[in-house]
């Protein structure tokens, strides 16, 4: 039996992580469950599984979880210091990493300095602070195993090999917006931004894969999940989404890893690696599927992909600057206070004024996201 700890546990991929869980009971039990602020879905969640712990982020809502579990043998916690804390509880066996964004970074670190084995699904964690996250893994002898699809894709293909890496093909859907011209996204509807063609995700997830800002990200993920430089990592546009990325080799060969658009299928593969387990999701049908298309970005259009190269080109706490500059202001975007093409331009204004440090400290990252935020609150 695996105990996981769900970091983000009433999100988008914490809910189907749980799914996995309900399918497996033999297999895997949540041990410990973390949410942001969704207390109602985290004590329905406390109720089922029954938990070792849960704690909530948003201490405004500790009475309300403590309250509605007082019956249960579940202990009850509350800020992200708790979250941090709870990472180092003996009887975790796995993390599965999927808080959204910068958040994720402490209790993830802290996992990893544990030497909890991580299923990591909050790239921002990597994009932030690859180096210094790929380090303390190695320090701590601690295994990274990728959720996010293409990464758990490139993954699998590594499965068995010795050789070196030529080039990384990370396939990205292109959004709700592959194809159009600048002109036709001046209005962009928050609605329509978030209608994505092949997954259903969180809303931030969603807004970085119409801007392609995601695949961005996914890129300086690679670059450290797999130690390949970013310049051998390209993004290639496969609207289907059924192959979820591919690895060229020195002798040309291209390996592939193909399935249906499914996030818990790498979610299991990460718990239940270097095993395959039984799933009862539907299989891939060729048939639906007579055409497999591929093409290149519009990184004029879609600029955000070139900003994620240039700032893993500069290094230093250059992508925590891009990083956190494409929060504050896919927030803004989903408030509606900005447009959507101002997304990319509020991130290049952002790498182009803040501070950049060559070498960062993990506390000068934490100084960096927060002078990001609020010199723009
Ligand atoms: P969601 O927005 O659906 O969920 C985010 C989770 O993080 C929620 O449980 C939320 O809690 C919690 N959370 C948010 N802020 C905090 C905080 N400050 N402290 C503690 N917990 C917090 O996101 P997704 O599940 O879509 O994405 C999670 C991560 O996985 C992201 O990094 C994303 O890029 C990555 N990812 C997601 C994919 C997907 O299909 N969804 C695919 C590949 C990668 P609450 O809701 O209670 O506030």
């Amino acid at each position: 039996m695996r105990h996981i700890a769900i970091l983000g546990s009433t999100g988008s991929i914490g809910t189907q992580a749980l799914d996995v869980i309900r399918w497996h009971p033999d297999e895997y039990t949540a041990e410990v469950l973390c949410a942001g602020s969704n207390s109602d879905l985290l004590i329905k969640q406390a109720l089922e599984f029954k938990p070792n712990a849960v704690v909530i982020a948003d201490e405004k809502k500790y009475s309300i979880v403590r309250d509605a579990l007082a019956n249960e043998s579940v202990k009850v916690f509350a800020g992200m210091q708790a979250i941090v804390e709870t990472m180092e509880m003996e009887s975790i066996d796995m993390v599965l990493a999927a808080i959204v964004g910068f958040a994720g970074l402490r209790p993830t670190l802290r996992a990893i300095e544990s030497g909890k084995p991580i299923a990591l699904a909050n790239k921002e964690t990597m994009v932030v602070a690859g180096s210094i996250v790929t380090n303390a893994a190695a320090q701590f002898h601690t295994p990274i195993l990728p959720v996010d699809s293409e990464h758990s894709a490139i993954f699998q293909c590594l499965v068995g090999e010795l050789s070196p890496v030529e080039k990384i093909l990370l396939t990205a859907s292109g959004g709700p917006f592959y194809g159009h011209q600048r002109d036709s996204l001046l209005n962009v509807k928050l609605d329509d931004a978030l209608k994505h063609p092949n997954w259903s995700m969180g809303r931030k997830v969603t807004i970085d894969s119409a801007t392609l800002m995601n695949k961005g990200l996914e890129v300086i993920e690679a670059r450290w999940l797999f130690d390949v430089p970013a310049t051998h990592i390209e993004a290639v546009i496969h609207p289907q989404s059924v192959v979820h990325s591919m690895v060229q080799f020195a002798d040309g060969s291209v390996k592939a890893q193909l399935g249906i658009p499914s996030m818990k299928t790498p979610i299991q593969y990460a718990f239940s690696f270097p095993n395959r387990i039984e799933s009862p999701l539907p299989r891939l049908d060729f048939a639906n599927y007579p055409q497999l298309t591929f093409g290149k970005p519009d990184t004029d259009t879609f600029r955000c992909l070139a900003l994620a190269y240039e700032a893993i080109a500069r290094g230093g706490n250059m992508p925590c600057i891009m990083n956190a500059a494409n929060e504050v202001a896919v927030q803004r975007f989903i408030e509606g206070s900005i447009r959507f093409l101002d997304i990319a331009d509020f991130v290049e204004r952002e790498m182009q004024t803040a501070t950049f440090i060559a070498n960062p400290s993990l506390d000068d990252l934490f100084e960096t996201d927060r002078l990001v935020r609020k010199s723009n609150q």
